[in-house]
């Protein structure tokens, strides 16, 4: 959905809009760009600390400062170190130690990889370090590299409800939800609007696979008042040129309009919201 909100907007609104791809577990929208040129890449490390035991003091203030248990402390048999992979690299533990033992070293957790379609860096993803589960980490460090210059930044978010989702999330103007008219569907719809009034996020839905499932994912979002963007039909041919990367030129028409009807719905709100810096969506 996001790849396709990315390439219609681009081809209706002249904008320069950007695809940030923050499902840093497995980032897949590269992949359906055949023209897409690598052209920068960095990796992304978190600080983790290491304890020097010549100068520690075995007195455990780091480990009753750690928030993430990550510090292990016995004094008696004078052992203390640090678990990397629970450490969230907040800095407490070198606040904690007076006896300046704790230092801390970079781990790399992932890399951000830029991409060019039409020669301006327009695609930009996250991808993990396998073994890290600093994902929330590596998507904040992905969204500060991306350039102040673009006029719409579309992030594509990891599925679910968790601290990725909320990163990602966090400071956009506007959130899509994207779901399927399925009880499995429903019920991680009711997550997301639950998460989207507790962010205080204003947002609407798109319908995937419309036609599939039931009925009852509409008589929801008329009960909660939740305003339905529009719906993308299911289509197994559309599925096929999905399953084989072949988005764009390869999209029945219908389900092209539907895309266009959902874009010009979204210029509306654009444009009203470029008219007063005030108003909210
Ligand atoms: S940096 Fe924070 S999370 Fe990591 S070991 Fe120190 S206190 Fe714990
Ligand atoms: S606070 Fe410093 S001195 Fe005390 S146990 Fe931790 S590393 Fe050692």
């Amino acid at each position: 959905m996001s790849v396709n909100l990315f390439h219609f907007f681009r081809k209706n609104l002249d904008k320069l809009v950007r695809l940030v791809d923050c499902d840093v577990e497995e980032p897949n929208d590269a992949i359906f760009f055949h023209k897409a040129d690598k052209t920068e890449e960095i990796e992304v490390s978190q600080l983790i600390p290491e304890i020097n035991k010549e100068k520690c003091t075995y007195c455990r203030k780091c480990v009753e400062y750690c928030e993430f248990n990550a510090i292990v402390v016995i004094p008696p048999v004078k052992f203390a170190e640090v678990n990397a992979s629970l450490c969230h690299s907040c800095g407490a533990c070198l606040v904690a130690c007076q006896d300046n033992a704790i230092r801390e070293n970079p781990l790399p957790i992932g890399k951000v990889t830029f991409y060019d379609i039409h020669g301006d860096k327009e695609l930009a993803e996250g991808k993990l370090k396998i073994g890290s589960a600093m994902q929330t980490m590596l998507i904040r460090e992905l969204k500060k590299q991306i350039s102040n210059e673009s006029e719409i930044i579309i992030y594509d978010a990891p599925p679910g409800t968790s601290c990725p989702v909320v990163e990602t999330v966090n400071d956009a103007d506007y959130v899509i939800l994207v779901s399927e008219p399925t009880p499995f569907g429903l019920y991680d719809l009711k997550l997301m609007t639950e998460l989207m009034a507790e962010i205080e996020k204003p947002f609407g839905i798109i319908i995937n696979k419309a036609g599939l499932g039931n009925t009852e994912i509409y008589k929801y979002l008329e009960r909660e008042g939740i305003e339905l963007l529009g719906e993308i039909p299911f289509s197994q041919e559309y599925a096929a040129g999905y399953a084989n990367g072949n988005l764009f030129g390869k999209i029945p028409v219908q389900i092209e309009k539907c895309y266009l009807n959902i874009i010009e719905k979204l210029e509306r709100r654009i444009m009203v919201y470029e008219g007063d810096n005030n108003l909210k969506w």
